[in-house]
């Protein structure tokens, strides 16, 4: 493995939690979501208050308290990062403590991530994410379990989308001149888009 320090950007449903989690399968890598990390740790009080007060409101969580958290879990030597950075300061601070050997832009158009999202659901046993359509469970216990996360519910797909579109598109420019920065299309199939990845954190 030639990157073990990778960040993958994209907007919601455009895979960076599949792609990571084949990351981790394969190459060993820690999966580092901040989405997921701060899910976990909704309830935990800060001097910010706590993480899930600004979830439940559908803000960002304060860059003080993300940072802080990222700075104290972050793997020192390899991570598949996602859902961080979302904002141009946290960018900044993850310079600070690491050297990011990877990026990828996971680049989706909306319709196609609305479709994505609306189908989207989870197994909240393992983690593991489904499609209703493409990718259903293949045992009914798992379909019986499956859950929609709350911001996946269909009114609001389309801002919550857009709102993260003018967030992302400066940490992408900031990360476009990185050595190791590419752009995969992700509107392909799971598969094809992770091997597309894998390839090129192999080659490049
Ligand atoms: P996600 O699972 O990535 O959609 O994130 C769920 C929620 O966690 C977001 O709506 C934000 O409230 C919060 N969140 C996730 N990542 C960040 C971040 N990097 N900075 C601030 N808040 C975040």
């Amino acid at each position: 493995m030639k990157h073990s320090k990778i960040i993958l950007l994209g907007l919601p449903g455009a895979g960076k939690t599949t792609c990571a989690r084949k990351l981790s399968a394969e190459f060993g890598l820690t999966e580092f979501d901040l989405g997921t990390i701060l899910r976990e740790n909704a309830d935990v009080e800060t001097a910010y208050g706590t993480p899930g007060e600004y979830m439940n409101r559908d803000e960002l969580v304060p860059d003080e308290l993300v940072n802080e958290l990222v700075s104290k879990r972050l793997p020192a030597d390899e991570f598949v990062l996602s859902g961080y950075p979302r904002t141009v300061t946290q960018v900044e601070h993850l310079g600070t403590i690491t050297n990011v050997g990877f990026v990828c832009f996971l680049s989706a158009s909306v319709e196609v991530l609305v479709e994505r999202l609306r189908n989207r659901r989870i197994d909240p046993k393992t983690g593991t994410t489904y499609h209703l359509r493409a990718n259903p469970p293949k045992s009914e216990a798992v379909a019986n379990r499956l859950v929609q996360r709350q911001s996946d519910r269909e009114e609001l797909l389309k801002p919550r989308i857009e709102a993260n579109q003018e967030l992302l598109e400066p940490i992408v420019e900031r990360y476009r001149t990185h050595p190791h920065f590419v752009t995969i299309d992700a509107t392909r199939p799971p598969d094809v888009v992770y091997r597309t990845l894998a390839e090129k954190i192999a080659s490049k």
